[in-house]
């Protein structure tokens, strides 16, 4: 099949502990996709939240990744020197009428949406309500600033997982584009360098598909274009929660070598390597995910 630009994929890890078991999946998936497809891939450190940001983790995320063999092409790019880039972006939103600043707390949000919406499932994330959508209550100031969303499904593509429909109104309602404490919101810094860096492919775990259609609403919203997207499943622990650096997972031993490797692998279906280093592990890793389900549709 041609392919009408040239495939570029990115990992982009929040710097909020090193490398564990879990995220070393989603690196993988992703550096395997681009290499099987021939394809750049990148290095984006989102280090835009640094109250929830580890001492240390940025470098250590690195380390272990240099150590295990992955190569990013290109230079690393780090969100917190992108401040110009998503102010321009948000700019244009808010010069379009597309933002408002919302006066409301967290709390206020959570009470106004449980009481409209009893009937929504429990773990449901809260659906904003609109309270400021309109202008803020008299005497009240801004703390967030939000964009719209309408009654519009939200139509996207997972390579594996096929078609999905989303309307915003109501799974989320307007959502937080720049945060009450002055910071970039994932959502809108995330749409801004998959674009400025050209990705066509976006490979990340499963607990991010939720984000998908809120990133496809900025894009249209901002004129940028949507990658590809593909989901792969992600690590849980024994209590069935994601595995995570807030939840403790034990970061990754970058002189474990292809032992960590083969775990994540295993973990996609694709089974292990008897490969003795990180060197021996990758082209046969590489050349296993380019004949398995996950390259359909990619
Ligand atoms: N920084 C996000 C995370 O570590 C991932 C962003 C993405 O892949 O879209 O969860």
């Amino acid at each position: 099949m041609s392919r009408p630009e040239p495939y570029v994929g990115r990992f982009a890890p929040s710097p909020t502990g090193p490398l564990h078991a879990g995220s070393l999946v989603a690196a993988l998936a992703s550096h395997l996709d681009a290499r099987a497809h021939r394809g750049r891939w990148l290095l984006r450190i989102e280090d835009l939240d640094p109250p929830r940001e580890a001492r240390g983790a940025s470098a250590a995320i690195i380390d272990a990744l240099a150590r295990l063999g992955f190569a990013h092409d290109g230079e690393i790019v780090f969100q917190s020197t992108r401040d110009a880039a998503y102010r321009a972006a948000f700019d244009r939103l808010l010069a379009a009428g597309h933002v408002y600043p919302c006066a409301c707390t967290r709390r206020e949000v959570a009470d106004s949406a449980l009481r409209g919406a009893l009937d929504r499932p429990r773990n449901a994330e809260l659906v904003y309500p609109g309270t400021c959508r309109h202008g803020m209550p008299a005497g009240r100031e801004a703390r967030a600033w939000r964009v719209r969303v309408d009654a519009a499904p939200i139509e996207w593509r997972d390579r594996r997982a096929g078609a999905s429909t989303e309307r915003l109104d109501e799974s989320v309602g307007d959502f937080v584009v720049r945060r009450a404490d002055g910071l970039w919101a994932y959502q809108l810094a995330v749409v801004v360098d998959d674009a400025w860096q050209g990705v066509t492919d976006v490979v990340r775990g499963e607990d991010l598909r939720d984000s998908t259609a809120r990133q496809v609403h900025l894009q249209r919203l901002l004129d940028l274009p949507t990658p590809r997207y593909l989901h792969v499943p992600v690590v849980l622990d024994a209590h069935g929660e994601k595995l995570s650096k807030q939840t403790g997972a034990a970061p990754i031993d970058p002189h474990e070598g292809v032992r960590a490797l083969n775990a994540a692998l295993a973990f996609l279906g694709l089974g292990e390597v008897g490969a003795e280093g990180p060197a021996a592990f990758w082209p046969e890793a590489i050349a296993r995910w380019a004949r398995s389900p996950w390259m359909d549709g990619g």
